[in-house]
């Protein structure tokens, strides 16, 4: 009974091409930058540089394997509104009615609002309200 089961060995190392060593650069071509939560600390900034994309990818997979090993988690993401701007601008926050149909719906062509629905004879709603 022959075992040719060979697993390949982490610790060997690749055999030299007569490539030469990856000449160092100043600015990586392709770099990413990892937030991360880690022991309380939301603003764990991770970057990895490669000088090529896809190689770049395969050390976040490592990186990401290993992270989440430590128990670090991806950063929670930040409202894209900041904190305490609340309504500055004084837009609505709930729609204005029709006074056919009810609430209206916010019109992206103008800004204000318009109401979907149809009269009776088939005919769109007329009811608008600028923005
Ligand atoms: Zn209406």
């Amino acid at each position: 009974m022959q075992n040719q089961n060979q697993t390949t060995r982490p610790n060997g190392h690749p055999a030299p091409t007569g490539q030469p060593p990856a000449p160092a650069f100043s600015e990586a071509p392709a770099s990413l930058t990892l937030k991360i939560s880690y022991r309380g600390y939301n603003d764990v900034l991770f970057t990895l540089r490669s000088n090529s994309g896809v190689d770049l990818l395969s050390k976040l997979d490592a990186v990401l394997d290993r992270l989440e090993k430590m128990g670090a988690e991806p950063a929670p993401a930040r409202d894209a509104t900041p904190a305490g701007a609340g309504q500055a601008n004084g837009a609505p926050a709930e729609p204005p009615i029709c006074r056919y149909h009810g609430p209206m719906k916010p019109s992206k062509k103008h800004g204000g609002w318009y109401c979907p629905k149809k009269m009776g004879d088939g005919s769109y709603c007329q009811e608008k309200v600028d923005g």
